[in-house]
């Protein structure tokens, strides 16, 4: 898990003394003010030993400094301190990062570059405001009732929609509502122990079969799933593009909706760490949850060759690609195909797909290629943005490894 500290102050932890000592971090108040460190501070932090940069894929794609962790830092500094006036130029390198975490991952200083990364977004936010298409994900990802109209009149429009129009793939027909039926803390009528699952915002529309593959697997241990029913948004997505003051608000919804839940699971690597700083660690990636209880599951045998995606955020932050391999290697006769086009970064990156398509797609093209000649006959992959970005690319079929998983369940 990456150092993420100076973050936090997004949320605040709080005990709960009516609860017998349950732990959960309160909304923020309106207008708090916290110690924020500035950009200068982090930065400062950077010792320029470029360890970062062989593992930058923005770097790997051009290498020049300004595409790079540590070149993006010294930019960011320079403009906060006034050292530097922003320029077109350099607005698009700071535009073109990732957000994939993996200079954070190998610093050896410890450098703190995403908490730098939201911070000059914001700044840039200030000084430009978002684009267009962002402002359409931020608003359908804040709203479920508008998002749940637009994509099902975007379902059925999909087949005459020319290809420049088709940024996502198709949504599933009419998928079913995600449900919390009572509260967690109340018996279940079946029995089974409840255990409570982020739905995520757009993942309401396209992770149907993974939340149907996750009432299954779980059913196999005796639990049963228990999803939020108005699909709440992470707020990463507005965080990432500097709007801070609506990504806190939607985090206190979070926590407010979570707030009794001894586990949280999250399905989509790409929430994980918005919600690990405001629930903490009672979010647990439901690939590591079912992994640490694998013993009770059981898979058919059949042969069969799969490509297998591992999304930035699943090994950088969620850390749960180890859990998923060790899942993998359970079924029987299966032949899995990693994916790694040096690149380290399929281009999706969060709204990039949306904002910046022809370089996301340079990204994703080398991933492309490796699937068609690997042979395998479904590609997995834990993110749903990822496998948005990947689906739109290819005839293979597209999966999050839930549904794998639940498939050769026994
Ligand atoms: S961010 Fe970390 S790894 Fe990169 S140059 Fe700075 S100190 Fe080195
Ligand atoms: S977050 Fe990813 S793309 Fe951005 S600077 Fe770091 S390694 Fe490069």
């Amino acid at each position: 898990m990456r150092a993420r500290s100076d973050t936090q102050w997004l949320a605040k932890p709080r005990r709960l003394p009516e609860d017998g000592g349950v732990t959960a971090p309160s909304p923020p108040a309106p207008g708090a003010s916290y110690a924020i460190p500035t950009i200068a501070a982090l930065a400062d932090q950077c010792v320029q030993c470029g360890l970062c940069l062989p593992t930058c894929p923005t770097y790997a794609l051009e290498p020049l400094e300004t595409e790079s962790p540590r070149g993006r830092i010294a930019l960011a500094k320079a403009w906060d301190t006034g050292l530097a006036a922003p320029t077109e130029a350099g607005e698009r390198h700071f535009d073109h990062c990732l957000s994939c975490g993996r200079c954070e991952a190998v610093c050896p200083a410890g450098v703190e570059y995403d908490a730098i990364l939201t911070r000059a977004r914001e700044q840039q936010r200030e000084r430009r405001g978002p684009g267009g298409r962002q402002r359409i994900a931020e608003t359908l990802a804040a709203r479920p009732g508008l998002r749940r109209r637009l994509f099902a009149v975007y379902r059925r429009l999909w087949p005459w929609l020319p290809a420049g129009l088709r940024l996502v793939p198709r949504p599933h027909p009419e998928p079913p509502r995600p449900h919390r039926p009572e509260p967690p803390s109340r018996p279940a009528a079946d029995g089974l122990t409840p255990i409570a699952v982020f739905t995520g915002c757009f993942a309401e529309q396209y992770e149907a079969p993974a939340r149907v593959a996750l009432t299954r697997l779980l059913r196999a241990l005796g639990m049963r799933a228990s999803f939020d029913e108005t699909s709440l948004c992470c707020g990463a997505l507005h965080a990432h593009a500097g709007d801070l003051d609506r990504a806190r608000e939607l985090q206190g919804a979070v926590i407010g909706a979570f707030q009794y839940d001894d586990i949280v699971l999250c399905l989509a690597t790409g929430c994980h760490d918005a919600l690990r700083e405001n629930l903490g660690d009672r979010v647990v990636d439901a690939l590591t949850f079912l992994a640490e209880r694998a013993d009770a599951l059981r898979f058919a045998p059949g042969a069969e060759r799969i490509a297998l995606h591992l999304p930035c955020t699943q090994r950088n932050v969620a850390n749960s690609d180890g859990a998923l391999r060790s899942l993998l290697a359970r079924v029987p006769d299966l032949e899995v195909v990693e994916l790694d086009a040096g690149f380290g970064c399929c281009g999706a990156a969060g709204t990039q797909m949306l904002n910046d398509p022809e370089r996301a797609a340079r990204f994703r093209q080398p991933l492309l290629d490796q699937l068609a000649g690997s042979g395998a006959t479904r590609l997995l992959s834990a993110n749903i943005g990822c496998r948005l970005h990947l689906a739109n690319g290819t005839e293979i079929p597209v999966q999050h490894p839930l549904e794998f998983l639940a498939e050769r369940l026994r």
